[in-house]
């Protein structure tokens, strides 16, 4: 028996999982993402999905082009959202 030889994506625990790929998340069958505002006073989030993004862009990609709406802040943290299937909300503005 042979598992598909696919680069590691295990992160220690506690580390943010931010060097992994879409492709690699697509893989652990998750399809959405979660959207931190970068500003912990602010810490809106939001649930998006992941189809719209291609499977070698890494999630830490992306972060730069978020601006929260809540507070206008650029940047933010982008992690896999293991509750994609719920209902999606756009409240984060992608460029
Ligand atoms: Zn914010």
């Amino acid at each position: 028996m042979r598992k598909p030889a696919r680069h590691e994506n295990r992160t220690p625990p506690g580390h943010r999982p931010t060097k992994i790929t879409f492709g690699d998340m697509r893989m652990m069958g998750v399809r959405g993402v979660l959207i931190y505002c970068s500003d912990y006073r602010c810490s809106h989030s939001i649930a998006l999905s992941a189809d719209r993004w291609a499977d070698e862009i890494r999630l830490s990609d992306i972060e730069p082009r978020f601006v929260c709406w809540k507070c206008g802040r650029h940047g933010a943290d982008v992690r896999p959202d293991f509750n994609w299937n719920k209902p999606v909300v756009p409240a984060i503005g992608y460029r």
